[in-house]
């Protein structure tokens, strides 16, 4: 069949399901459908590569030239970019059709797209529960088969936790593989973007789009290319699980400690051998996180003023009100809670006490990381202590709903790669997410283990 056969097929399953799920911000058929068709062109002169013709879905984070490109914000709900983010431009040249743009949590604060301006996103397994977030929209777009594959971006978890709720594969990315240049900033050190599929294998051939050196990207990362997909069949003999004893105490639901023990006795039957390892102040990675992060987003978030572009009020005196007024409506409370913490702990006389000392202990926790890779070749664990949570659940606390990103935000502050890949599900029917962490740079082994479950 063709890439308008295909692109068809998925327009009519948004159509059918995205008023119930929520996945979708932006969609734009006729846009979709000509690129469709010149892809076709494309494949009809023997042209190839794994993505021509494939619809794709991405993340309203990533600037798309013509394309509303929201980041699930008020404040740029009338923003087209002007140009294509790296991510986008290499999908294009790739011959892949764009789908539509996804919901997420505004500016990626949030663990549930709760924090969303364009409503929540619902999880397709329960629809009463949270998708997870923030690359909700994508997460849920692709566990109901609403798109093949979707970009995302991962923060402190923004793509495995949602992917552990949906009951999908999500890959974060080594920081620096994937430029950031067009993917709107929250906390640049922790920014990085990746994708989301059902398999590991799908992950796997799309990833050689995604990586390269960018020079538009000051910390993007000249590395030789790889064929990710080339190098997916991998014996597990051998392999050295570590399985931290910071993620597997009191704390995680028994359905997903339960799914978890069986993944990794899968793992065992197939040659790995388990190891116990240590990551002693990984109890430090949220505190440090939600000082670091908001620093740099209250940081970021200052070029939204209403004078360039973006959400202006409608009602002021002076250019001053213009701007504080533009900045009350256009932010929600989750991104203005984030703004004033990052304000405060950048603040003279409260600097050293919490900024510089988070980078102190930012240090500390990389180490962790690489001295338990001395003794293992790839860390495992649960993803998430719980599996996806009911809307509203935690909203009236930040603290609750911080500590679903307990496991992952560490991997972000070392600037590691990790992965969710799905393992079952717990007692209620919702899914299971195993996270899976290597080295810098060791995408393909952590692909080809995934792969090795799966
Ligand atoms: N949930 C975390 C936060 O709210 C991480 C988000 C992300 O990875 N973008 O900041």
């Amino acid at each position: 069949f063709s890439s308008e056969e295909l692109t068809q097929a998925y327009l009519q399953r948004i159509e059918q399901y995205n008023t119930r799920l929520g996945c979708f911000i932006t969609v734009d058929p006729e846009r979709s459908l000509s690129q469709a068709r010149a892809a076709d062109i494309r494949l009809a002169r023997g042209e190839g590569g794994p993505l021509l013709g494939i619809p794709v879905a991405h993340k309203d984070i990533f600037c798309t030239e013509g394309w509303l490109t929201t980041c699930g914000s008020r404040m740029l709900s009338n923003f087209v970019a002007p140009y294509d983010a790296h991510v986008i431009q290499r999908f294009k040249e790739a011959g892949s059709v764009i789908l539509g743009k996804t919901n997420m949590d505004e500016f990626a604060m949030g663990s549930s797209n709760e924090t969303s301006f364009y409503g929540p996103v619902h999880n397709p397994w329960q629809l009463t529960h949270v998708p997870g977030g923030s690359s909700g929209g994508s997460a849920a777009a692709v566990a109901a088969r609403l798109a093949p594959l979707a970009t995302a971006t991962d923060t402190g978890g923004s793509i495995r936790q949602p992917a552990a709720f949906c009951g999908i594969s999500g890959l974060k990315p080594t920081y620096g593989r994937v430029s950031r240049y067009g993917m709107i900033a929250f906390a640049s050190s922790l920014d990085q973007g990746g994708l989301m599929a059902p398999s590991a294998a799908d992950l796997a051939w799309s990833l050689g789009t995604l990586t390269g050196f960018d020079e538009r990207d000051a910390t993007s990362v000249a590395r030789p290319e790889e064929d990710f997909g080339a190098q997916l069949e991998h014996s597990l003999e051998g392999l050295r699980i570590g399985l931290p004893r910071q993620y597997f105490g009191s704390g995680i639901a028994p359905g997903v400690a339960q799914a978890v023990e069986e993944a990794l006795r899968v793992y065992e039957s197939r040659g790995a051998r388990l190891v116990e390892v240590d990551l002693p102040h990984s109890e430090l990675s949220v505190p440090v996180y939600y000082v670091l992060a908001p620093a740099e987003a209250s940081s970021n978030l200052s070029r939204y003023d209403g004078v360039r572009y973006g959400w202006r009020a409608s009602q002021y005196g002076d250019l001053n009100e213009m701007i504080a007024r533009s900045r009350a409506e256009g932010f929600g409370a989750e991104v203005k809670l984030r703004i004033l913490t990052g304000a405060y702990v950048l603040s003279q006389g409260y600097y050293d006490a919490y900024y510089l000392q988070a980078q102190r202990v930012r240090r500390l926790i990389q180490q962790d990381f690489l001295q338990a890779f001395e003794q293992c070749d790839v860390l495992m664990g649960p993803t998430t202590p719980s599996t996806a949570f009911r809307f509203g659940d935690k909203g009236s606390d930040p603290v609750q709903m911080y500590l679903s990103d307990i496991f992952t935000i560490g991997v972000n502050l070392a600037g590691l790669p990790g992965m969710s890949i799905p393992v079952g599900f717990d007692g209620q029917g919702l899914p299971v997410g195993l996270q899976l962490i290597g080295p810098h740079f060791s995408e393909a082994r952590l692909l080809a283990v995934a792969h090795g479950y799966q």
